[in-house]
């Protein structure tokens, strides 16, 4: 009996042990880490060196324009390349902005002063042969600015005439395209910038300023007019250096993504491009 009382208090004793064993909170459970994103190497790279350097234009109203008071750039490719620095994990200020011209951007990218030209950059054949350009952001037309007082209402009224455009930009081949469907003979001068294309157009030495229409508006005054000939769409692209494949994936899907979730849309709406 004293056996069979022991036994029972060592199955008691046991028991317990058991049960309290049970009562315990097991260890809490490891959180499993959060996967972090791991960005592509050319990516990363930037990241790492802690500024993302974009050549943009500083002198293009919606696109690119800088203040001339403060030194802030604002337009769509701004916004553009701010949204690029965010998903890369980058703040804003962290956008270094530097103003380029068609001459410029791309030498630039060529000799790594820069890591993206979004700058109302044309995607052509041939400077994807020498530059990565994302999928398009945008598409514009080529147009003429002529002087209201021309009396030049029509691409057909420049026969004869000289017309000003910039060099490293489509607008010469495009122009002389259009020129040779309307049977008209045209000139060329060519200049580095477009302010000197405008002082040119006012002071008479050119007859009409031709580049992409979204340009030409920030040169219209009082006493100028783009004319309604429109021609040559133009896709804009967001370029890198030849071989940045990766980061052109990866540009390209944040745009694919913002056509989907419509912030591209609200982009274009918030700088009267749509
Ligand atoms: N978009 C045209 C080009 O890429 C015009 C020049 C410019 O963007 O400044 O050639």
């Amino acid at each position: 009996m004293k056996r069979y009382a022991s036994l029972l208090a060592l199955v008691l004793v046991f028991s317990m042990v058991v049960l309290a064993g049970c009562g315990t909170t097991p260890p809490a459970a490891e959180k499993p880490a959060e996967p972090e994103v791991k960005l592509p190497a050319q990516v990363q790279a930037i990241k790492d060196a802690g500024t993302l350097r974009v050549g943009v234009k500083a002198d293009v109203p919606n696109f690119g324009l800088m203040d001339a008071a403060t030194g802030e750039f604002k337009g769509m490719e701004i916004d553009l390349a701010k949204a690029i620095a965010k998903r890369i994990g980058l703040a804003e200020d962290k956008v270094k902005f530097e103003a380029v011209t068609a001459k410029t951007r791309g030498p630039l990218l060529d000799n790594g002063q820069i890591d993206l030209v979004i700058a109302t950059f044309t995607i052509k054949p041939e400077r994807k042969e020498q530059w990565n350009f994302s999928e398009p952001y945008y598409q514009d037309e080529v147009g003429l600015l002529v002087k209201k007082s021309s009396g030049i209402t029509a691409l057909a009224g420049l026969n004869g005439k000289t017309i000003g455009v910039a060099q490293g930009a489509t607008s010469r081949d495009a122009v002389q395209v259009e020129a040779d469907k309307a049977g008209i003979k045209v000139k060329f001068l060519e200049f580095a910038t477009y302010p000197e294309i405008n002082a040119a157009l006012e002071s008479g030495r050119v007859d009409a300023f031709s580049v992409d229409k979204s340009i030409l508006s920030g040169y219209v005054t009082e006493g100028s007019v783009i004319l309604p000939d429109g021609f040559s769409p133009q896709d804009y692209g967001i370029a890198s250096k030849k071989g940045t494949d990766e980061l052109t994936k990866y540009i390209n899907d944040m745009l694919t993504e913002m056509d989907s979730n419509g912030e591209k849309a609200t982009l274009l709406k918030k700088w009267g491009l749509n």
